[in-house]
């Protein structure tokens, strides 16, 4: 991690004009392809009692660190501080459970009063979480996944419509591996936002 901190600060500028950019490019096509798909089906997410943000997602990407790290840098120090207390809580309220093997559940420490503080600079699964959708293997092999706990409610019974997630999927994974290359750095990489946000050194 301080490594990566590191080759990020060493190679800012060259980051945020060109990988960062690309990026946002395809977290709007995404963003584009899953409105249009929900809207077809009628779905809106309005939160819910299983709401994602409460998920323990894991974060893979150099791109997707530099860019929600971005966003955070650009608030200001109070909101930041806060916001890195409520991280290190989450770090060891899971640090706790994990040590009993409890299964739980802890809100993001981006999210504040029900809004994600950065949604704009959310990693790709904040995305495109809720809807049914397809992966490709290279073979052709197509798997499919569920929609979430809201979507069900509302839409369950409407026949399946296409969101296929493969484009999103590779285009993401070829800009990871320039991105990696161009900062000389291969070690691989499994956060949560709490951890992204505790690691600033604000
Ligand atoms: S980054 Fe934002 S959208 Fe994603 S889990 Fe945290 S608060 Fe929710």
């Amino acid at each position: 991690m301080d490594l990566l901190l590191e080759k990020l600060e060493e190679h800012h500028t060259e980051i945020a004009f060109s990988f960062l950019k690309e990026l946002g490019r395809i977290y709007g096509d995404m963003d584009q392809e899953y409105h249009r798909t929900a809207e077809k089906y009628g779905f809106e997410c309005r939160g819910c009692e299983n709401n994602c943000c409460l998920t323990r997602f894991y974060h893979h990407t150099v791109l997707e660190y530099a860019f929600l790290m971005e966003g955070f840098h650009a608030l200001d120090l109070n909101q930041k501080e806060k916001i890195r207390g409520r991280a290190r809580d989450v770090i060891l309220t899971y640090e706790n459970a994990d040590a009993l093997y409890t299964p739980i559940r802890v809100m993001c420490p981006l999210n504040e009063d029900g809004l994600c503080l950065l949604y704009e600079k959310r990693p790709m699964i904040c995305r495109l979480h809720g809807l049914p959708h397809e992966l490709k293997k290279a073979t052709g092999q197509k798997t499919l996944g569920p929609g979430c706990e809201a979507f069900d409610l509302c839409c369950k019974d409407q026949s399946y419509l296409p969101f296929d997630r493969t484009p999103f999927y590779k285009q993401m994974a070829g800009l990871e591996q320039r991105i990696r290359q161009a900062l000389g750095y291969s070690q691989k990489i499994k956060l949560t936002i709490a951890d992204m946000v505790a690691s600033s050194k604000i």
